[in-house]
């Protein structure tokens, strides 16, 4: 009988759970090897497990990584993607550790989700932390007790927060499907069918630009949202104000797409009059009105990929996926939206030396950093995900969520992109 991973004897390297943040030195050897031998090695090494293991690459990924890649996209497009392989012991997660997360949420008991390098955090899922989650929801109940306030999170967050989330009748969402599940969270979320006519309240994690911008592409102003700062009392917040607004965004955002401002666009405006402007949703608010279209990162690529040859593009997200983007289509030409280093540099932590080392320990039967979620916290995040794919309009055709086919619904000068 093969041993899952909660019932593994504990050896020395499983022993490294609960997980740590803090990444061992490599032995020396992997550093000193040249990228062909790393090649080889990963290679053999990848040869050997067959089909005991499956190798994830984010979008951002750097591309000496997602060479080996059994599946690349998005976090949670490659989560389903491992979730549905059956019969495998391994998952290597290429991505950031709220994606391991994840990926260890959704995947069979018996599969063991390995990061290759633990300090590959994200900044975005780091500023919510469940000590200052739980104060704001106190917080908000005094002010707020004549309120349903529904709590929805991004998918770029801790297992942590999708469980609070999932606890207090709430669901995750991602970059495609954010609109339809504030929708859903207008009406009172899971709490619809029991509540009465009370005011809603969205509580919206980590990520206030995704929330602000598709909010507003939903028609609320932008005096109808409040930024919670999660070190001051009350967020920061007048209390009559906190009471009115219909979203309180958490103070979060993504050091890479903050990096891209409306200046940006302008420039491109007047170097390149034909040049079509298309950004993530993470960007801040202001870029994104100024640019023609926003959507997730399945989105970008689905435009690039449908784009007649000659089609110029802007694009405002990470680079790694930008310059894949050009070499994928040399018919076309494709720039960075600023010349700014938009790199996710903890992302960039995974190498080949840190894959090439975790690949080898599983050679020798060892699980080196293993990211695992307690039953509890796993409990309740999947009552958040499910939440979510039971929404009408966040399951795209293709089985995955709706960023394998559809755009983020964001307003921008070119109107509602859809
Ligand atoms: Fe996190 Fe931003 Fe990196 Fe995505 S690009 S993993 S949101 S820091």
């Amino acid at each position: 009988m093969k041993l899952g991973r909660r019932t593994l004897s504990p050896t020395p390297e499983n022993l490294e759970k609960p997980m740590k943040v803090w990444q061992q030195p490599l032995p020396e050897i992997y550093p000193q090897l040249s990228e062909a031998e790393l090649r080889l090695r990963i290679e053999s090494a990848r040869a050997a497990l067959g089909d005991r293991l499956v190798i994830l690459g984010h979008h951002y990924q750097q591309d000496a990584v997602v060479q080996f890649a059994d599946f690349t996209g998005d976090s949670f497009e490659l989560s389903r993607n491992a979730a549905s392989q059956k019969g495998i012991e391994y998952v290597i997660f290429c991505g950031v550790h709220f994606m391991a997360e994840s990926a260890d949420i959704l995947t069979d008991e018996n599969v063991w989700v390995i990061l290759p390098d633990l300090g590959a955090g994200c900044s975005m899922a780091d500023m919510a932390n469940l000590d200052q989650t739980l104060e704001c929801w106190e917080q908000l109940q005094e002010q707020c007790p004549d309120q349903t306030i529904v709590p929805i999170t991004y998918m770029n967050s801790s297992a942590a927060i999708k469980a609070f989330v999932g606890e207090h009748g709430g669901a995750v969402c991602t970059s495609s499907n954010c609109r339809n599940v504030l929708e859903w969270a207008l009406k009172g979320g899971a709490a619809a069918q029991t509540s009465t006519a009370r005011k809603v309240k969205v509580l919206f994690f980590p990520d206030q630009h995704l929330g602000r911008n598709t909010a507003y592409a939903m028609g609320y102003p932008l005096d109808s949202m409040v930024v919670w700062d999660p070190r001051q009392e009350l967020g920061g917040n007048d209390p009559r104000r906190l009471h009115n607004a219909d979203f309180v965004l958490w103070k979060g955002h993504c050091s890479v797409h903050a990096l891209f401002r409306p200046e940006h666009v302008d420039q491109v405006r007047q170097q390149y009059p034909d040049m079509r402007v298309i950004v993530h949703p993470e960007c801040k608010w202001e870029v994104v009105q100024r640019a023609d279209m926003a959507g997730s990162t399945a989105y970008i690529v689905k435009q690039v990929e449908a784009a007649p040859p000659g089609t110029e593009w802007a694009i405002g997200t990470e680079v790694h996926l930008v310059n894949r983007l050009r070499n994928a289509h040399p018919e076309q030409k494709i720039v960075v939206l600023s010349d700014c280093q938009c790199l996710c540099t903890t992302m960039y932590r995974i190498d080949l030396p840190h894959l090439c080392w975790v690949l080898e320990n599983l050679l020798e039967g060892k699980v080196v950093n293993p990211i695992q979620v307690d039953a509890k916290t796993r409990k309740w995040a999947l009552v958040a995900l499910d939440r979510m794919l039971a929404i009408k309009g966040t399951v795209g055709p293709h089985g995955n969520d709706s960023s394998a086919s559809g755009p983020v619904q964001i307003s921008t000068q070119a109107g509602i992109v859809d």
